[in-house]
């Protein structure tokens, strides 16, 4: 696509979107001021679609009805509230029905799945992940290890890109697994990496890692709602996510996790994993329910599940294909746009349209402490997007609400703020 890099050029794609309609189905942001903020940050908390508000009213309005007894009579009935959701994360993981369950949160259901397939035995008791992972999936990586009396600096294997590169080829990760698969329990990679905004081919990854004898984990916070996935197809072996970045499920919102079908092993239950037919027996005999369904441990939070239902729905609308099209093409117009701000802005995310989601970072060059007073004054302009120490600037334009519009107004804003700090 050649682009041009104007407002009423930004304006006639709009026009020509055929999802623009889907804008007018989220709140945006505002502040205190008259026009709303450009928000380009939903790779950190997507906003809410407006009919999120209904759907969690209908939930309080029904506890205040008839309390307990909505747990079989709300309008949603609260026992299998998981249903809610299961067509429709099927749908964007790529799964089977039965592969996929909304509960819990991220780090939590990523602590639930490492207790039952990570199992370190012999010499073969590492897990692999990328250098810079993120904090919380370090730490529950860690801690993972300590727990079962080994030594996270040994038995953490981490695989950073080589020298100068910020990202990380595949290949990379192939070549270590035929070096060193022999020794790796366990993979763990990230759908799209948080900080550079890389997309990984999961696919390649998991046949690496099979073919090395190691379970294939993924941590798709970054990736649902954002990249197409086939988890079933590829055979991973599991995945985790939240629901509050891309799949605009609101702050805290219920998370998500993907068992691929073959696997059936032990794992740490609670009383809603129980078959339901017998569940309130409250025998002390767990019998599962089948699938995923049967990882669930607790009731689940109804008023952090209900906006969800919301966004599925959009995005059950708007169809993944069509919002990977546009998504491909609001981010090559950022592309295009940051390109003119060379060199004092680098892009570190691929230029691959494969490569990438949404998401582009930037480093900020220059003197220290320049990029930070840069994102300072973009977002003075009312521009939000976020900021990573010591030099990045992650943009974020969401298909399903962003126009090219807002790409041009973020990058404008970036250009004015790089002006003004010289
Ligand atoms: C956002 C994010 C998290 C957040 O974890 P919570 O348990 O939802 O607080 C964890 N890991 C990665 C990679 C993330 O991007």
């Amino acid at each position: 696509m050649t682009y041009e890099p104007t407002l009423q050029f930004a304006y006639r794609l709009d026009e020509a979107d055929p999802l623009r309609g889907f804008r007018e189905r989220f709140a945006f942001p505002r502040g205190d001021r008259v026009e709303p903020l450009v928000y380009l940050c939903g790779h950190s908390l997507g906003l809410m679609p407006l009919d999120a508000r209904g759907i969690v009213m209908e939930e309080m309005e029904d506890w205040a009805r008839l309390a307990v007894l909505d747990h079989d009579h709300a309008r949603r009935p609260w026992i299998p509230y998981h249903e809610n959701l299961r067509d429709g994360l099927a749908a964007l993981a790529g799964a089977r029905a039965t592969e996929v369950v909304a509960m819990s949160s991220l780090t939590v259901n990523l602590h639930l799945l490492l207790a039952a397939f990570y199992r370190p035995s012999g010499d073969r008791y590492r897990i692999l992940i990328e250098a810079g992972a993120f904090s919380s999936d370090q730490h529950a990586l860690a801690s993972q290890i300590a727990w079962r009396g080994l030594d996270p600096r040994d038995a953490l294997m981490e695989l950073a890109p080589r020298g100068g590169m910020d990202t990380l080829p595949e290949e990379s990760i192939e070549a270590r697994l035929e070096e060193r698969g022999s020794e790796v329990a366990l993979v763990l990679w990230p759908g799209v990496q948080y900080r550079t905004g890389q997309a990984f081919d999961l696919g390649r990854i998991a046949r690496a890692a099979h073919r090395a004898g190691c379970v294939a984990g993924f941590d798709l916070a970054h990736s649902i709602g954002n990249m197409p996935l086939a988890l079933h197809d590829i055979e991973a072996d599991f995945a985790v996510w939240c629901s509050y970045k891309y799949l605009n499920g609101g702050p805290g919102a219920i998370g998500g996790c993907f068992v691929h079908e073959r696997h059936d092993r032990p794992h740490l239950t609670g009383w809603w994993g129980h078959e339901p037919a017998t569940r309130f027996r409250l025998r002390p005999e767990f019998q599962a329910a089948p699938g995923a369904a049967g990882w669930q441990i607790s009731n689940p939070p109804i008023l952090s599940a209900a906006p969800l239902i919301a966004s599925l729905a959009l995005f059950d609308q708007a169809g993944l294909p069509g919002l990977r099209r546009k998504s491909a093409a609001l981010t090559g117009y950022l592309e295009y746009l940051l390109a003119r701000l060379a060199p004092g802005v680098q892009l570190i995310t691929p230029r691959a349209a494969e490569s990438r989601g949404c998401q582009l970072s930037v480093r900020i060059t220059g003197p220290q402490g320049r990029g930070r007073r840069v994102f300072d004054a973009m977002t003075a302009r009312g521009v939000i997007g976020d900021w990573r120490e010591p030099d990045t600037i992650r943009l974020a334009p969401v298909p399903l609400y962003n126009s090219f519009a807002d790409v041009f107004r973020g990058a404008e804003a970036l250009s004015q703020a790089l002006r003004q700090e010289p």
